[in-house]
């Protein structure tokens, strides 16, 4: 879950916000109580912090036990189950950066998709309404991803519900997606979402709520004095925050993603509309491909790539989905070619090609599995290169569109050219 927390009074807010406000922001300071955690209490604290520090969290500021879990960087809830499988997830290489737009290992897959969103009925016209245009935000940028409000809460992908707290936090999500599906519920602190408050910031606060439940981290996540006032503590930029490529490198100005709300209404930047079109293309799927599932297993430092979703599904056995790698034909068409895949046990590595030469009907302890998929040994309409790289140290074949991801290599892994043509 992911918890948006109200701006930290300081210097600079008082001088740039209204006096009014301030007054609200004050109050809520004095009466957050702290309670002394007794000595187990400290070392489970700090026993998941350390977890989470791993995974690439921060938990410098921002980091408290609630309920039956732990806000995480102000307005994530996370049990520790999910914070187990961040660890896990974070094993992947991936970019990493700071300041900019990032996102999470996890995504909604099986774009185009529409998301059925529930808002708590028990809130007022305000924040319906308040709903109704946080959803219009999100589809206006024509994403990959369709949300439409629903009033079943038992048909729902995200629920909106309430929960009341005299604190900083506004509200928090229910984490990052789950094999493929946003978190859910979002809750909103009804302290300060209730039937008589009309704050201005209550659509921006919906849309960065929804914006972590498909799978967004704070835009200033490393230096979070941006946007709070104070803080910024510069951890290790982990590897559970991918920057995502065409965001800029300095801190996003007035981002939806930002973690403290000044309390005035953030509309999409330019930047977070690069940010959404990036990770949520819409995406218009040729006729007769499937998609091809890439999952990653950190304990066997393994990727593996399938068009038969009945294989791992949602993840098992120690793997993650991590998301649709391509699209690409299960059947062979004009001008395609057989992509073939290999395992090796002893090196746990899967492996793919279109060059049968490579390792015929296998070699040095790969195993042939069959054609995985058909791809394009050049570029054809709509397909986009698939680059391939192998760590030795990990023995692990790894392929991607995304350029961005590992470049001409790192974190290990070489680079070794483009594998063939997929469509993105
Ligand atoms: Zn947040």
């Amino acid at each position: 879950m992911n918890v948006f927390r109200r701006r930290t009074p300081g210097r600079s807010t008082l001088l740039s916000c209204l006096f009014i406000l301030c007054m609200a922001l004050i109050i809520a300071s004095c009466e957050s109580d702290k309670l002394s955690p007794t000595a187990s209490e400290d070392e489970d604290l700090s026993r998941v912090a350390s977890k989470l520090q791993e995974a690439g969290f921060d938990t410098s500021e921002g980091f408290r036990k609630f309920e039956d879990g732990y806000l995480v960087e102000y307005d994530m809830f996370l049990t520790e189950d999910m914070i187990d499988d961040l660890v896990e997830s974070s094993k992947a290489p991936s970019a990493s950066g700071r300041e900019e737009h990032y996102r999470t290992n996890q995504l909604v897959i099986g774009t185009p998709r529409t998301l059925q969103i529930y808002m708590d009925a028990g809130f007022g016209s305000y924040m319906q309404s308040s709903f109704d245009a946080a959803l219009a935000r999100y589809n206006a940028q024509n994403l990959g991803l369709t949300f439409q409000r629903t009033t079943n809460s038992a048909a729902a992908d995200i629920s909106i519900l309430s929960f009341y707290e005299v604190s900083n936090t506004l509200g928090f999500s229910a984490g990052f997606p789950t094999n493929g599906n946003p978190a859910s519920p979002i809750r909103l602190n009804t302290y300060y979402y209730n039937n008589t408050s009309t704050r201005a910031d209550a659509t921006t606060v919906i849309a960065h709520e929804i914006g972590h439940a498909i799978g967004f981290r704070h835009t200033d996540y490393m230096n979070r004095a941006f946007s709070c006032g104070s803080g910024g503590n510069e951890g290790d930029a982990g590897v559970g925050a991918n920057h995502i490529p065409g965001t800029p490198t300095a801190p996003s100005a007035n981002s939806w993603m930002l973690a403290c709300s000044n309390g005035t209404d953030r509309p999409f930047t330019s930047e977070d509309v690069t940010a959404l079109t990036t990770v949520y293309p819409s995406r218009n799927i040729p006729a007769g491909t499937s998609a091809v599932y890439r999952y990653y297993s950190g304990s066997a430092r393994d990727h593996f790539y399938t068009t038969n979703w009945g294989e791992l599904g949602a993840g098992k056995d120690g793997y993650v989905l991590e998301g649709i790698a391509i699209f690409a034909n299960t059947t062979q068409v004009a001008g395609s070619v057989p992509v073939y895949r290999y395992y090796s046990g002893n090196a746990s590595d899967h492996f793919y090609t279109t060059s049968w030469s490579e390792l015929g009907a296998g070699k040095d302890g790969y195993t042939y599995e069959g054609i995985a998929f058909y791809a394009f040994t050049s570029q054809v309409s709509g397909t986009a290169p698939v680059y391939r790289y192998y760590s030795g140290s990990d023995s692990d074949h790894f392929y991607t569109t995304n350029w961005a991801e590992l470049g001409s290599g790192g974190s290990g892994y070489t680079y070794e050219g483009v594998g063939f043509y997929g469509y993105p």
